[in-house]
C-alpha cells in the first residue's frame, strides 16, 4: 500500500467508523453467531498474494463485524465501561502514524516526557496527593499501564522486593528464597480476580479476607489477619484495597486500613480500575479519604475516562521501590543521567516496550476539558440514578444495593431463580446486555451506564425491554 492508497482507505476506514456510531442504535448489542462461526468463514491459511485494500473493508463488514458485540452500544450495561471517543481514537491514530516504541528516553523524548506531563495532569486532576506527583519534590510520579491487572502485579513484586531488601538489612544471614516464601498478600472477597491472579503471578499466597455486609473490607478483618498470619511465622507483605469494587462498587475504607497497614509495613495498593475516574469530581473525593497512607493508586482511563483501552494510570509515591525490583541494565539500553525528573520508564513496568499511550489521554484530556470528562462523569451517573427510580417504581423489583457511581443492582422480589431467569431471557433476545453477581446473598442483576452515546430515552428503552420480559415471568403485576 502506497501513501496514496492509505489515504483513500484511510478516509474510508474512518467513515466506516463513523457511520457505525450514528447508526449504532440500529444493532442489538449481542451478536448472533455461534461458537466457531469465523473460523467456519475465514480460509485456513494465510493469503499468499497481497488482497485488493477495498476488499478488506468489505471482508470485515461482512465477516468480523457479525460477530462483535457492541460495546459501545446505549445498551450496553454490563460489566465496566471500556472506554472510547473520538478524541482518544485520534490519539491512537497518531501513535500508531509515528510508530514508536519508548524502551529510553533517548528511543523517543516526547512519549516519555508526554506521559509524565499528561500523568501530572490526571494526577492533579483526580486530587492525589502532591507526593504522588512527578511535578512535587519526592520521587513519586505516575506511568501509564496496559492494565490494572498489570498495575497490581507489578506492584505486588515491588512490594515484595522492597520486604525483603529491609529483612536483609536487618539480617543479612537471611535466606531469600525461604523468606519470601512466607510473604502474604490481602485483599477483599470482593476484589477483582486480576488481584487474585496477581497472587499466583508473582508467587505470594493471596488471602481474599471476608467483606462485611456492604462489601468493604473492615480493618479489624485485616488487623486479625495479620496476628493470624505472624502468629504462623508468616510475613504480610502486601495489601490491596479496592475503591469501586467489580460487583457491586463498593469502596473500602482507607482512611481505616492505612494505618494498619502503615504500622505493619504493608505495601498498600490502590485497585480503583472504574471509580477512580470519578475523583475528577471533588464531590466524589471524600470516597478516598486516606489515600496519603497509599503506596500506589491505578485507575484505568480506558474505563470510564474516555480513553480507549488500553491507559491504565498507576502512580507511586517512591519510584524507586520499582526501580530497585525491576533495574536490568544492558549496554544498548542508555538511561537518563542528567535529568532526575526524566524517569526510565522501562523499569516500572514488565515489558521493555511501551507504546506511546500517553497520545491519547493527552488528546482526550485536551478535547474535552477537564470541565468535559467531568461532566461526562456527572452525568452518567444521573442516568444510573434515573434507572434506579424507573425500578424502584415496579414493585416486582427492589434495588439493593444503593446505586454506587454508575451502577445500579436490582432484582425480582420473586427470589434469585426468577431474576437469573429474566437475565438469561434478556441476554437471548440481545437487545440489551447485563451481567449478574451477587449481594448479600442474593443474585442480583448489574445495570451499568457504560456507553457515552447513552441518554435518558435509551435507559427508558432498557428499562422497557426489562418490564415487558418481567412481564413474561410474572404476568400478575402488583403495581
Ligand atoms: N479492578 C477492578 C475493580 C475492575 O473492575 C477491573 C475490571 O473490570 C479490573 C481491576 C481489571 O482491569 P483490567 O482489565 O484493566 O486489568
Amino acid at each position: 500500500m502506497n501513501s496514496q492508497e492509505f489515504r483513500e482507505i484511510g478516509k474510508a476506514t474512518i467513515d466506516l467508523i463513523a457511520d457505525y456510531h450514528d447508526n449504532i442504535r440500529n444493532r442489538n448489542v449481542l451478536p448472533s453467531v455461534e461458537p466457531g462461526y469465523l473460523l467456519k468463514l475465514l480460509p485456513e491459511d494465510a493469503p499468499e498474494e497481497p488482497e485488493d485494500h477495498q476488499n478488506v473493508l468489505k471482508d470485515f463488514c461482512e465477516t468480523i463485524m457479525p460477530g462483535i458485540t457492541h460495546w459501545q452500544s446505549p445498551q450496553f450495561h454490563a460489566y465496566f465501561p471500556t472506554g472510547q471517543s473520538f478524541a482518544s481514537m485520534i490519539g491512537s491514530i497518531l501513535s500508531d502514524g509515528l510508530g514508536v516504541i519508548g524502551i529510553t528516553w533517548n528511543a523517543s523524548p516526547a512519549c516519555t516526557e508526554l506521559e509524565v506531563v499528561t500523568m501530572n495532569w490526571l494526577g492533579k486532576l483526580l486530587g492525589l496527593p502532591e507526593e504522588f506527583l512527578n511535578c512535587s519534590e519526592g520521587p513519586g510520579g505516575g506511568i501509564i499501564q496496559g492494565s490494572a491487572s498489570e498495575a497490581t502485579l507489578v506492584c505486588l513484586l515491588a512490594a515484595k522486593d522492597k520486604k525483603i531488601r529491609q529483612l536483609l538489612e536487618n539480617d543479612p544471614t537471611l535466606d531469600e528464597d525461604q523468606t519470601k516464601n512466607k510473604f502474604v498478600a490481602y485483599t477483599s472477597d470482593q476484589c477483582n480476580s486480576s488481584v487474585e491472579k496477581a497472587g499466583v503471578l508473582g508467587s505470594m499466597k493471596m488471602r481474599l479476607l471476608k467483606s462485611d455486609n456492604n462489601g468493604q473490607l473492615r480493618a479489624q478483618t485485616l488487623k486479625d489477619a495479620f496476628e493470624e498470619d505472624k502468629a504462623k511465622g508468616l510475613i504480610p507483605c502486601y495489601f490491596v484495597a479496592n475503591l469501586g469494587t467489580t460487583g457491586i462498587c463498593a469502596f473500602d475504607l482507607i482512611y481505616e486500613i492505612g494505618p494498619i497497614c502503615q504500622e505493619e509495613g504493608v505495601w498498600l495498593h490502590v485497585d480503583a480500575a472504574y471509580a477512580g475516574a470519578a475523583f475528577i469530581c471533588p464531590e466524589y473525593r471524600h470516597l478516598m479519604k486516606g489515600i496519603e497512607y497509599a503506596d500506589s493508586f491505578d485507575m484505568n482511563a480506558h474505563k470510564w475516562l474516555l480513553v480507549n483501552f488500553d491507559c491504565s494510570a498507576m502512580w507511586v509515591k517512591n519510584s524507586y521501590d520499582l526501580i530497585n525490583a525491576f533495574d536490568v541494565q544492558r549496554i544498548y539500553l542508555d538511561d537518563v543521567k542528567t535529568a532526575a525528573k526524566v524517569p526510565d520508564y522501562r523499569h516500572w513496568q514488565m515489558p521493555l516496550g511501551r507504546r506511546f499511550r500517553s497520545l491519547k489521554l493527552w488528546t482526550v484530556i485536551k478535547m474535552y476539558g477537564a470541565e468535559g470528562l467531568r461532566k461526562h462523569i456527572r452525568d452518567q451517573i444521573s442516568l444510573a440514578q434515573y434507572f434506579a427510580k424507573l425500578v424502584q417504581r415496579d414493585e416486582r423489583f427492589v434495588v439493593e444495593p444503593e446505586p454506587s457511581m454508575a451502577l445500579v443492582c436490582f432484582r425480582l422480589v420473586n427470589g434469585d431463580k426468577i431474576t437469573r431467569d429474566l437475565l438469561d431471557n434478556l441476554t437471548k433476545k440481545k437487545e440489551l446486555f447485563m451481567v449478574g453477581c451477587t449481594y448479600r446473598e442474593r443474585f442480583v442483576i448489574r445495570f451499568v451506564i457504560c456507553s457515552r452515546f447513552t441518554n435518558k430515552e435509551d435507559v427508558e428503552t432498557s428499562w422497557n425491554i426489562i418490564k415487558e420480559e418481567a412481564d413474561q415471568l410474572i404476568p400478575e403485576k402488583m403495581n
